[in-house]
C-alpha cells in the first residue's frame, strides 16, 4: 500500500494529525512505558521472592539435616560400646571420619582418616560441657569449609569429646539436586565461604553488599539477581548465623520478560500503525473535500470557472461542495456579464463605428443572456420606418461575414409602443410576429425575447434573442438585459454622434460630397496607392463659369439646387473608385486613378473631362428656370505635375484659371507655362501700382452705330495698358486683377475722367455730340465716393452729363441689387445715362431689370456669335428686344462681326450695333478720324495697333 503523505501539506491535515498523535500515540507510549516498568519490577519482585524463598527452604533443609546429624551423633555416642566397625558401618555415610578428642589436641580416630588437631576456646568447651553439640567449621582458603560436629561424652570415667567430620554431600546436598538456574553459597562467620553450589559463584556472591548491609532486598551483581536468608544456629550449635545467598542470572529471570517486551513492542507498533492508518483515513476523508474546495477557490481566483468541485459525499462536505459550485456558477455568470457590460462600456469610450458595435453585440450578447440566435435591428436614421437587421447564430464564430444583414419595415405605431414600454417582451412562434423577428424564424427559433434600445425616448434599435427549445429567464437575467440595452443605447448614440461629427468634419452638407479635408485624405491615399502600383493619379479642378451670377440673380436656393444637380452629374461621370469633393462655392475636385501611361493616360482623362463638360452643360430646369451652366476644368497628373497634395491642388487651380482665360467651358492640362502666367499675373499686379500716375493707360474707343442707317451714335471707351516692357495689355488680363483691390477705384476714376475730357474735347472741336460709354466695375460702383467722383469728372470736364453713359455688367448689377439700385438712382439724378452690359449672361430676367433705372440694354456678344447657329439664341435676342422696348429701353448688340449679324439684328428691331464690322476699339486720335466720317461702311474698321492679348 502506498501511503501518500502529500496531504500533510495541508495545515488542517497537519493539525488533525498532530492531535491524533497527541491524543492516541502519547497515552499508548506512556502506557507502554508504565506497563513495561511495572512488568519489570513485578518480574524482579518475583525473582526476589523466589530467591528468598529458595534460600529459606534451603536453610530449613540445612537445619533439618543438622538436626538429623545431631541425632545421628547421639546414636553414635550411645553405641560406643559396640565395635567401631559396626558403628562405622552405620554412620560413616553421615560422618566419614570420626574420632575422639583426648586432652586438648590429641585425636584418636574411630574410623576414617585422621583429623587435624583442634583447639577449642574456653567458651566452646563450656558449651560442650553443657552437653550440647558444637558445630565447628574449619576453613581452608580457596575451598569449601569442613564442618565438624563435637559432643562431650560423660559415660566413662573420663569424659571425652567425640569429633565427627560431616559429609559435605550429606550436609549441602548433591550437585545434581540443585536447580540448574539457581546458584547459591553459604557463608559463615566473617563471610567465610561454607559451601557454594558452583565454585565460581563464591567470589561474586562474597562481594554482594547484601552480606554486609544486612538488607533483605534483592541485589544485582554481575548480571545476577541475588537474595539471601540467614540461619541462626548459635543457641543450638554455638555457631554464628549461616548466610545463605541465592543467585539467579538476570537473563533467566528476564527471559519471559524479554518475550513480553518483544510482543509488547510489536503490539505498540501495530496499534501505532493502526492509529496512523485510521487517522490517515480520517484526515484523507476530511481534507480531500477540503482540498477540492481549496482547489476550486484557487481556480476561481485564477478566473477559471469551468471545472466544478466534485461532489463525492452526501455529508456536510457534499453540501458545501454543492453550495460552492452554485456560488461559483453565479459568480462566473456575474463576472461574464460584468465583463460583457464593461466591454460595452469601453466601446462607449472608444470611437467605434456602428458596424463595430453591431459585431460586438453579436459576440457579447450570449454572455449576458444565453440564446440560440441574436438579432439586432437598427432604425434607419433617414427613414424611421425602415430597420436594418443583423442576425447571427450564437454557435457560429462572429466574424463580420457570418452576420446576416437584411432590411425590414416597421410601423410607426410599433416603434412608439416599444419606445413607451421601455421593457422587454417575450413572444412565441404561435403569435403574430413583427417583421424584425423574421430573420430569427429562419433559424428556427420558437421563442423570442425582444429588448428595445431607446435613445432620447425614441426607439433606436431592437435587440431580439431567439430560442429554439425553451426560454428561461430570471429576474437577474432581465435586470442585466436592461443594463445591457442601456449601454448599447449609449454606445449607439455615441457612435451616431461620432458619425455625425465625422460627417460634419468630412462632408459637405449641401451636396453630401466629401469636403476639402476628406479629399486631401483620399488624394493622399490615391498617391500612396499610385506609388505602389506605379499608376497615375489625376486631379481635376472644376469651377462653374458664372455661377455667382446665377446665385445672385435667381437666389441662393436655386444656386443650391444647381450645385446639388451638378454634383450628381459629376458623380455620374466618374467611376466608383474615384473621388469627387466639393471644395467650397462652385469648385469641385475629382481624383481619378488610371493604370494607363503617358498619352494614353492623358487621353483617358481628356475623355472624362469632355464627358464632364458635356454633362454639366446640359440644360437644367430649376424652379421653372431653364439654366445652362458651363464649367472650366484644370487637370494635373501625379507625379508629373507635382508631388505634394497642396501643389497638385494649386496647379490644378492654375490650370482651371487657364481654362477660364481660354474662354471658359473647356478643360486645360496643367503645364509649367500656366504657372509662369500666374507668376506673371503677380508681376503685373505690382506693375499696376502707380501705372495711372506714370500715364501707362490709354482709353480706346469703339463706335456704336445705328442699326438701320449705320450712322455713329456713340462710343464705348475701353481701357488699354501700355506696359513699359510687355507692350499693350488687354483689359481681360488686368481688369480681373485690379478688380480685387482698391486699384480699380483709381483706374476707374481715370477712365471716367478721360472719357469726359475726351468727349468734351470732341464737342469743343465742333464734332456732333455723341454718347460716350465707360465700363464700371461693381466694386467701383459700390465704392462710397463713386457718385462724387462721377460728379467731379463731369463738372471738371464741363461735359453735359447726358453725353456720359455708365455700363454695368448684368451679373455685377445682380451681386448687390439693392446697393446697385440705390447708386444707379443717385447717378440718374446726375443726369448720366445707364446701361446694362453683357445682358443674357447673368440669368436675370427682364422683370428684375424693370427695377433698375437704366436706359440701355446691351445684348451679350455670345448671343450674337450664335445668332446663325442657335434658334434658341435667336429667340432670346428677339424676345429681349421686344421686352426691352416694352420697358422703354434702347437695345444695343455687341460683337457684331458680319453683315448677316447686322442684317438680322436690324430686322429684329435692335437699335444700335457695336462690333468689328464697324470698327475695332481704336485710340482717341484715330477715333476722331472715324468720327469725322461718321458713317461706317462694312469694311472701314481696321485696328491700327495689334492687341497683345497674351504677354510675350
Ligand atoms: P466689354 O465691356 O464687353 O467690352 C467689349 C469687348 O468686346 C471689348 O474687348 C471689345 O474690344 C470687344 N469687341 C467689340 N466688338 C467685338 C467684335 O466684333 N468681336 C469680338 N470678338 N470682340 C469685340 P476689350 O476691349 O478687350 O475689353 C474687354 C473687357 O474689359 C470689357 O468687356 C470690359 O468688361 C472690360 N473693360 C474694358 N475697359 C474697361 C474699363 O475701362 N473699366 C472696366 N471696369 N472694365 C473695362
Ligand atoms: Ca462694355
Ligand atoms: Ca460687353
Amino acid at each position: 500500500m502506498q501511503i501518500k503523505l502529500s496531504f500533510l501539506h495541508s495545515r488542517v491535515a497537519r493539525r488533525i494529525f498532530g492531535l491524533f498523535v497527541v491524543s492516541t500515540l502519547i497515552p499508548v507510549v506512556v502506557l507502554a512505558f508504565f506497563s513495561y516498568g511495572q512488568i519489570c519490577s513485578l518480574t524482579e519482585q518475583g525473582a526476589e521472592k523466589h530467591l528468598k524463598q529458595e534460600a529459606k527452604s534451603y536453610g530449613y533443609m540445612l537445619n533439618a539435616r543438622l538436626s538429623l546429624l545431631d541425632e545421628a551423633l547421639t546414636q553414635v555416642v550411645a553405641t560406643t560400646d559396640q565395635s567401631n566397625a559396626d558403628i562405622a558401618q552405620h554412620f560413616s555415610t553421615f560422618f566419614p571420619h570420626l574420632g575422639i578428642l583426648h586432652n586438648s589436641t590429641d585425636i584418636s580416630m574411630l574410623w576414617g582418616k585422621n583429623i587435624a588437631p583442634f583447639f577449642l576456646s574456653d567458651l566452646e568447651k563450656e558449651f560442650l560441657n553443657s552437653g550440647k553439640t558444637l558445630l565447628y567449621p574449619r576453613h581452608h582458603s580457596g575451598e569449601a569449609s569442613q564442618i565438624y560436629m563435637l559432643r562431650l561424652i560423660q559415660k566413662a570415667q573420663k569424659p571425652f569429646v567425640i569429633i565427627a567430620y560431616i559429609d559435605p554431600i550429606f550436609l549441602w546436598g548433591k550437585a545434581d539436586e540443585f536447580d540448574l538456574q539457581l546458584g547459591f553459597c553459604v557463608f559463615g562467620e566473617n563471610n567465610v565461604e561454607a559451601f557454594c553450589s558452583k565454585p565460581e559463584l563464591s567470589h561474586i556472591l562474597k562481594s554482594a553488599s547484601i552480606l554486609s548491609k544486612e538488607t533483605d532486598k534483592m541485589q544485582t551483581v554481575d548480571a545476577l539477581f541475588i537474595n539471601s536468608w540467614e540461619l541462626y544456629l548459635k543457641p543450638r550449635f554455638f555457631l554464628e548465623k549461616l548466610h545463605i545467598v541465592f543467585s539467579q542470572p538476570e537473563k533467566d529471570v528476564l527471559a519471559s520478560h524479554n518475550t513480553f517486551k518483544t510482543i509488547f513492542a510489536g503490539v505498540i507498533l501495530l496499534s501505532t500503525l493502526i492509529i496512523f492508518l485510521v487517522s490517515l483515513s480520517i484526515i484523507r476523508r476530511n481534507t480531500k473535500p477540503l482540498e477540492a474546495l481549496m482547489e476550486g477557490i484557487h481556480r476561481i481566483s485564477n478566473d477559471n470557472f469551468n471545472k466544478p468541485v466534485p461532489v463525492t459525499s452526501q455529508d456536510e462536505y457534499g453540501e458545501l461542495a454543492r453550495s460552492f459550485n452554485t456560488m461559483s456558477n453565479r459568480v462566473s455568470r456575474q463576472l461574464e456579464v460584468l465583463t460583457a457590460l464593461s466591454g460595452i462600456d469601453r466601446l462607449i469610450l472608444t470611437r467605434l463605428k456602428i458596424g463595430d458595435i453591431v459585431s460586438i453585440i453579436m459576440t457579447r450578447t450570449n454572455q449576458i443572456i444565453s440564446s440560440d440566435i441574436v438579432s439586432m435591428a437598427l432604425v434607419d436614421k433617414e427613414n424611421e420606418s425602415n430597420l436594418t437587421t443583423y442576425t447571427s447564430h450564437t454557435s457560429c464564430s462572429k466574424r463580420r461575414d457570418q452576420i446576416e444583414e437584411g432590411r425590414c419595415p416597421m410601423s410607426e405605431e410599433e416603434a412608439i409602443q416599444l419606445a413607451l414600454s421601455r421593457s422587454f417582451k417575450t413572444m412565441n412562434k404561435g403569435q403574430q410576429l413583427p417583421h424584425y423577428l423574421n430573420p430569427l424564424l429562419e433559424y428556427n427559433a420558437q421563442y423570442f425575447l425582444v429588448l428595445p434600445v431607446i435613445i432620447n425616448n425614441k426607439l433606436a434599435a431592437i435587440l431580439s434573442l431567439g430560442f429554439v427549445d425553451h426560454i428561461t429567464l430570471n429576474e437577474e437575467d432581465l435586470s442585466w438585459a436592461k443594463d445591457y440595452t442601456d449601454r448599447i443605447a449609449v454606445a449607439l448614440s455615441n457612435a451616431s454622434w461620432e458619425e455625425d461629427m465625422y460627417y460634419q468634419a468630412n462632408y459637405d452638407v449641401l451636396t453630401n460630397l466629401p469636403n476639402r479635408q476628406l479629399l486631401k485624405d483620399r488624394l493622399e491615399h490615391a498617391i500612396v496607392q499610385a506609388n505602389r502600383d506605379n499608376s497615375i493619379v489625376a486631379v481635376l479642378f472644376i469651377d462653374l463659369d458664372r455661377f455667382k451670377s446665377i446665385n445672385d440673380s435667381l437666389g441662393h436656393s436655386v444656386g443650391d439646387e444647381l450645385l446639388k444637380a451638378i454634383s450628381q452629374r459629376i458623380t455620374h461621370c466618374i467611376r466608383k473608385d474615384d473621388s469627387v469633393a466639393r471644395m467650397g462655392g462652385d469648385e469641385f475636385i475629382i481624383v481619378l486613378s488610371t493604370d494607363n501611361k503617358g498619352s494614353l493616360a492623358s487621353s483617358y482623362i481628356a475623355t472624362i473631362a469632355d464627358k464632364l463638360l458635356k454633362s454639366i452643360a446640359e440644360p437644367l430646369m430649376l424652379e421653372k428656370h431653364e439654366i445652362r451652366v458651363t464649367a472650366s476644368i484644370g487637370i494635373v497628373m501625379y507625379p508629373d505635375d507635382g508631388i505634394e497634395i497642396e501643389s497638385l491642388i494649386k496647379n490644378a487651380d492654375a490650370a482651371m484659371y487657364h481654362a477660364k482665360d481660354k474662354g471658359k467651358g473647356n478643360y486645360q492640362f496643367y503645364s509649367e507655362k500656366i504657372n509662369e502666367s500666374s507668376l506673371n499675373k503677380l508681376l503685373l499686379e505690382s506693375d499696376l501700382i502707380g501705372a495711372v500716375d506714370r500715364g501707362e493707360f490709354e482709353l480706346y474707343y469703339q463706335p456704336k452705330v445705328d442699326a438701320n442707317t449705320g450712322k455713329m451714335q456713340g462710343a464705348e471707351g475701353l481701357i488699354r495698358w501700355n506696359h513699359p516692357t510687355k507692350g499693350l495689355i488687354s483689359p481681360f488680363r488686368f481688369i480681373p486683377i485690379v478688380e480685387g483691390s482698391s486699384l480699380i477705384i483709381t483706374i476707374g476714376n481715370w477712365v471716367i475722367r478721360s472719357a469726359c475730357f475726351q468727349n468734351k474735347q470732341w464737342q469743343e472741336q465742333g464734332l456732333e455730340p455723341i454718347l460716350v460709354a465707360v465700363n464700371v466695375a461693381v466694386k467701383q460702383l459700390l465704392h462710397p465716393g463713386f457718385v462724387d467722383s462721377v460728379k467731379s469728372a463731369i463738372s471738371d470736364s464741363g461735359l453735359d452729363p447726358r453725353w456720359l453713359e455708365l455700363e454695368i455688367t448684368e451679373s455685377a448689377a445682380m451681386d448687390d441689387m439693392k446697393g446697385t439700385i440705390t447708386v444707379l438712382h443717385e447717378l440718374k439724378t446726375l443726369g448720366v445715362s445707364l446701361s446694362i452690359d453683357d445682358y443674357g449672361t447673368g440669368y436675370s430676367s427682364l422683370q428684375y431689370m424693370k427695377d433698375f433705372p437704366v436706359d440701355v440694354l446691351k445684348i451679350d456678344q455670345s448671343f450674337v456669335f450664335n445668332l446663325l447657329k442657335s434658334q434658341k439664341d435667336v429667340a432670346i435676342i428677339k424676345s429681349t428686344i421686344l421686352l426691352a422696348h416694352d420697358f422703354g429701353l434702347k437695345v444695343i448688340a455687341e460683337g457684331v462681326e458680319t453683315e448677316a449679324h447686322q442684317k438680322h439684328l436690324a430686322e429684329w428691331g435692335c437699335d444700335e450695333l457695336q462690333g468689328y464690322l464697324f470698327s475695332r476699339p481704336v485710340p482717341a486720335e484715330e477715333f476722331t478720324l472715324l468720327f469725322k466720317d461718321s458713317l461706317f461702311p462694312n469694311d472701314v474698321a481696321i485696328e491700327t495697333k495689334e492687341l497683345s492679348t497674351h504677354p510675350a
